[in-house]
C-alpha cells in the first residue's frame, strides 16, 4: 500500500548465521595479556540499511573489516561503543553484569548521532552466543574476564554530512586481566583547566567515539606534568565532572559525624556509568536500611549534586576529605591520592590498601557480585 508506513526488520536472532574460524588461535597465556590487545577467534557483525532494516546477523572468524574510504564514520566520527565483562565463575558458569544497561545506553548513543536503533534484547542473546562460542578464551585466573566491545559505525558511501543510509553493528571480545594485578594503586589526578571534555548540550552523556580522541592530547600533556589521569572540570566554578573515562565520586565527612559520598549528577555532562548506577544504589540501599553492606558507615548519605574543586580543596585541608575514586567496568574503582590544581596540589588520603572506607566495602560487594561470589540479579547467566 503506497504512502503507509511499514516497520522495517529489526535485530531477528533467528536469521543468524555461524561461520566458525577455520584457523582458530590458541589463547595467549594470561599473564602475557595487555589490556584490549588480543581478540577471540570470532566476531558478530549485524548491517543496517535504511530500505531494509537490520540484515541478518553473522557470527563469523575475527578479521578485517571493509569499508569504503568515503565511509561516514571515516570522516564524520560516526560511531559509538559500549564497555561491558563477560565473568567465569569457579564452577564454569559464565556471566555478564547488567547487560541491559549497556544495551540501553547504546541505543541513547545511537539516537545522538542519528544511526539505527535496535532491539537491545536481541542484541543480548546473539552477544551471548558469541561469548558462549569463545567462552574458552575467558581466562581462568581470578579478576580476569572477557571485556566485550559492541560497536555500531555510519557506513554511508558518501562524504557529506547527514544521517547515514547504511551502518554496521560489530561486535568484538578481548581476554583481559586484573587491572591491580599487584594491589589497588591510587592514581594522581591533573586538575584539567586547560581543557574540556563535556559541555552542556553536547556529547558527553553518551559513549560516542567523538567524545575520547579530544582527550588524548590533554592526557599527554597531564602525563608529562607527571599525573596519571585528566580530572575535567567545567565552568568558572570549575564543578568535577569525570577522572580520565571514569565516573569520579568524592566522600565527605559531615558536621554531624556522616559520611557524605558524593557524585556528579547526570546533567548531561556525564556518561550514565553502570558502575556509578550500581554503586549510587547499592550505597543507598545501605543508607535506607534496606540492605547492609559489612564495614561501609553506618550513618551514610548518597548525594548526586554538584562538587566544585573550591568545596574539595577546603575539605582537604580541613580534614574532612575522607577519599576521592573514579568508577568505570574496566577498573570497577580506582583511588586517587592527589589533584594537581592550579599550581599546587591537593591531597587526597587513601587507607594502607590504597582504598578507603566508603570505597573498599562498595568494591566488595561490586566485585562479588561482578564474579558471582555474592549473587544478584544483576548477573546474567551467559
Ligand atoms: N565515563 C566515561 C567517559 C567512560 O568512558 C566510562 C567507561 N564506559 C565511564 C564513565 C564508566 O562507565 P561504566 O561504569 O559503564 O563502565
Amino acid at each position: 500500500m503506497t504512502g503507509e508506513l511499514t516497520a522495517l526488520p529489526d535485530i531477528n536472532v533467528s536469521r543468524l548465521e555461524i561461520t566458525r574460524n577455520p584457523k582458530p588461535a590458541t589463547p595467549p597465556p594470561s599473564s602475557s595479556l595487555v589490556f584490549g590487545h588480543t581478540f577471540t577467534d570470532h566476531m558478530l557483525t549485524i548491517p543496517w540499511d535504511l530500505l531494509s532494516g537490520w540484515g541478518a546477523p553473522r557470527i563469523q572468524p575475527y578479521g578485517p573489516l571493509a569499508l569504503e574510504p568515503s565511509s561516514t564514520v571515516l570522516h564524520y566520527a560516526q560511531t559509538l561503543f559500549e564497555g561491558m565483562k563477560a565473568y567465569r565463575q569457579e564452577n564454569g558458569k559464565v556471566t555478564l553484569f547488567r547487560p541491559d544497561m549497556n544495551m540501553k545506553r547504546m541505543n541513547n548513543s545511537a539516537r545522538r548521532i542519528a544511526l539505527p536503533n535496535f532491539d537491545g534484547d536481541a542484541l543480548l542473546e546473539l552477544i551471548k552466543e558469541l561469548v558462549r562460542i569463545d567462552k574458552h578464551w575467558i581466562p581462568k585466573e581470578p579478576g580476569h574476564s572477557l571485556y566485550i566491545r559492541p560497536t555500531l559505525i555510519g557506513t554511508q558511501k558518501a562524504i557529506g554530512v547527514g544521517p547515514p543510509n547504511e551502518a554496521l553493528l560489530f561486535v568484538i571480545c578481548s581476554p583481559v586481566g586484573p587491572y591491580y594485578p599487584k594491589g589497588f594503586k591510587p592514581v594522581s589526578l591533573y586538575g584539567t583547566t586547560e581543557y574540556i571534555r563535556a559541555a552542556p548540550g553536547g556529547t558527553g552523556a553518551y559513549k560516542l567515539g567523538v567524545n575520547y580522541a579530544p582527550g588524548v592530547m590533554p592526557q599527554k600533556d597531564a602525563a608529562a606534568r607527571g599525573y596519571g589521569q585528566n580530572l575535567w572540570l567545567h565552568g568558572p566554578e570549575h564543578y568535577l565532572t569525570e577522572v580520565g573515562t571514569m565516573n569520579l565520586f568524592v566522600v565527605f565527612k559531615k558536621d554531624n559525624g556522616a559520611f557524605e559520598l558524593v557524585t556528579p549528577p547526570l546533567d548531561g555532562m556525564i556518561l550514565p556509568g553502570v558502575t556509578r548506577n550500581s554503586v549510587i544504589s547499592l550505597a543507598r540501599d545501605h543508607a535506607a536500611g534496606k540492605s547492609r553492606l559489612a564495614n561501609l558507615p553506618e550513618n551514610l548519605v548518597v548525594s548526586e549534586r554538584a562538587v566544585t574543586m573550591k568545596e574539595v580543596q577546603e575539605a582537604s585541608k580541613s580534614g574532612r576529605l575522607v577519599e576521592l575514586f573514579g568508577a568505570g567496568t574496566a577498573v570497577v574503582i580506582s583511588p586517587v591520592d592527589r589533584i594537581g590544581y592550579l599550581g599546587e596540589d591537593v591531597h587526597i588520603p587513601t587507607g594502607e590498601d590504597g582504598m578507603g572506607p566508603v570505597s573498599r566495602p562498595l568494591w566488595t560487594e561490586l566485585v562479588g557480585r561482578q564474579t558471582g561470589t555474592i549473587p544478584s540479579d544483576w548477573s546474567v547467566t551467559v
